[in-house]
């Protein structure tokens, strides 16, 4: 199955060399020289993986990036050439999965699209999920730890789902709230605190559990195994 690469940069130079580094791994590269032209590819060629500037003409990276995310979960990877845009991204929780700084070489931008790439291949949703004694049966909706049954609320369940799918991964609190409940999402970015809450209270009550729930500080949450 091909693999289709959207890559929205306005200079042509590091547009074209991009481009025909990524071809020559193998990947179908498709270009966008603005912002709208990134969005229109989008939506018609529905790519895999978006490489995309965020100082583009006519719509910013930013917005597109924006647009993006309120309808669909693209991987995006983003370039930038200043170090003031990577903390603005890491605050914005504007959910890019991945960034690099220019100048970069192609050997890296390959790279970070296969880790991206492999990361967000979806889970078969009846797979199970299991992370040391905790395991998670997603089309019964159960949670174990060990042998004791957990009962959680669907919210509580999809919240967990997403962080024992990716163990050691670190997701915002805006992350979480919209891949959880998707556009119909209500209330505030701390409702996730409350349910990460009575999560970890039934998870405690589980007895021996190896595998918490970290905060993180200024970011989010992850879930570990141990101390
Ligand atoms: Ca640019």
């Amino acid at each position: 199955m091909e693999t289709v690469i959207l890559l929205a940069e306005d200079e042509k130079k590091l547009r074209d060399m991009t481009a025909q580094h990524l071809k020559q791994e193998g990947y179908k590269v498709a270009l966008a020289a603005d912002g709208l032209e990134a969005i229109h590819y989008w939506q018609e060629l529905q790519p895999d993986l978006l490489v995309l500037d965020l100082m583009l003409p006519g719509l910013s990276g930013w917005e597109v990036l924006k647009k993006i995310r309120q309808k669909h979960d693209t991987p995006v990877i983003v370039l930038t050439a200043r170090a003031d845009e990577v903390d603005k991204l890491l605050g914005l929780e504007l959910g890019a999965d991945d960034y690099i700084t220019k100048p970069f070489s192609p050997r890296e931008l390959s790279a970070r699209i296969k880790a991206v790439l492999r990361r967000s291949r979806p889970q078969e949703p009846s797979a199970l999920i299991s992370f040391h004694d905790l395991r998670l049966d997603p089309e019964r909706m159960e949670v174990f730890i060990g042998d004791v049954l957990l009962k959680l609320t669907a919210s509580e369940f999809k919240i967990l789902m997403l962080l024992a799918g990716n163990p050691g991964q670190v997701f915002s609190r805006l992350y979480i709230l919209e891949r959880v409940f998707g556009d119909m999402y209500e209330g505030y970015e701390r409702t996730i605190d409350t349910h990460i809450s009575n999560i970890r209270h039934k998870m405690e009550a589980a007895d021996n559990g190896q595998v918490s729930i970290k905060t993180v500080y200024g970011i989010g949450y992850k879930l570990t195994a141990g101390e």
